[in-house]
């Protein structure tokens, strides 16, 4: 496809382009093509004049990602500084770029006296990665805070979509297949900067204690089944610190997996699937991945 002529734009587009160091395992292939939009328009018009047959996908900071090594087919979308802004649209809400991290979203709300966001502190990614995959720590979820969201089509339509509209269960909602947020609001109580701040010093330090923050993980591996601790039953088939390749199972957090250097996507998936394997045998549960794979093998 990269001989095909895609639609010209404002921003950035690159064939071939490595995703390994734009995501936090560090590992995968590359992107047919990568595209940063200049600004909401270009992203519109780009996809509005790219032929319906190239698959589209969003990436925000990779933090819930495989990349698998043969890479992505199509056109990634990663959102730039035009969408990273943070502001206050009404009283307790935020209108938000869906670029921007959860450090800048929790830290505005802070400075504008809202509180009910501070979860959002501790999740490395980016307003659009929460809307998709329901974010949520410490007691707070992005259905509970999020009024609506702003997304652009495949056609490259512009439509906001209500929570409701969304149906989000645990870690998952029923976004559009293509759709890319663009921005959301979302909406906090009355509160005090100090107790805020408190609030949000609390978790990076809980944070800091439980999970191996400096490594190249994808964060929570497979989702909590219900009734269930997935680190438990993992633990408890005898998976913590088993290595695939140059994969490991966090010593430290046994549902978060670990690229240890030089770990190929391949490991890190292998390595999923033979705990989900293990933890199968041992309890009987079968494990559903939480971490996103996408692209080819
Ligand atoms: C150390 C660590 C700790 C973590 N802790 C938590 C936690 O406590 N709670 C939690 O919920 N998650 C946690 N995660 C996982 C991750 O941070 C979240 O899933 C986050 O929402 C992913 O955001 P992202 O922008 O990096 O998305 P990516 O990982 O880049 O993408 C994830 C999915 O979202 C889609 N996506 C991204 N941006 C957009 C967009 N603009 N429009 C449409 N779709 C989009 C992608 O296509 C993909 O399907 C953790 C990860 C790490 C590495």
């Amino acid at each position: 496809m990269n001989t095909v002529t895609l639609p010209s734009v404002s921003g950035k587009l690159t064939p071939n382009a490595p995703l390994a160091p734009l995501v936090w395992f560090k590992s995968g292939g590359a992107a047919q093509w990568l595209f940063e939009p200049k600004d909401l328009a270009d992203l519109q018009a780009f996809l509005r004049d790219l032929d319906p047959s190239v698959p589209v996908m969003a990436l925000g900071l990779g933090s819930n990602l495989i990349v698998r090594d043969g890479g992505v087919p199509g056109v990634v979308v990663r959102l730039g500084k035009a969408f990273a802004k943070v502001t206050k649209c009404a009283d307790l809400t935020l209108d938000c770029g869906a670029g921007a991290s959860g450090i800048l979203v929790s830290s505005t709300a802070r400075d504008e006296h809202i509180s009910g966001l501070e979860f959002l502190r501790s999740i490395p990614g980016t307003v659009g990665g929460f809307v998709r995959m329901n974010g949520g720590a410490y007691g707070g979820e992005v259905k509970d805070v999020l009024i609506d969201c702003d997304v652009v089509r495949r056609d490259g339509s512009l439509h906001t979509l209500s929570v409701a509209a969304l149906h989000y269960t645990y870690r998952h909602s029923e976004l559009p297949e293509g759709a890319i947020v663009v921005a959301a609001r979302f909406k906090g109580q009355p509160g005090e900067p100090a107790a805020i701040q408190a609030e949000m010093d609390r978790i990076a330090e809980s944070r800091e204690a439980s999970q191996p923050l400096r490594s190249k993980t994808g964060g929570s591996t497979f989702k909590n089944p219900a009734g269930h601790k997935a680190w438990q039953l993992v633990d408890e088939a005898g998976c913590r610190g088993l290595t695939m390749g140059g994969a490991q199972v966090s010593e430290k957090h046994t549902n978060f997996l670990l690229n240890l250097g030089n770990a190929t996507s391949a490991d890190i998936e292998g390595l999923g699937d033979e705990v989900r394997r293990r933890v199968k045998d041992k309890s009987g549960v079968e494990l559903e991945w939480e971490i996103q794979r996408v692209g080819r093998k």
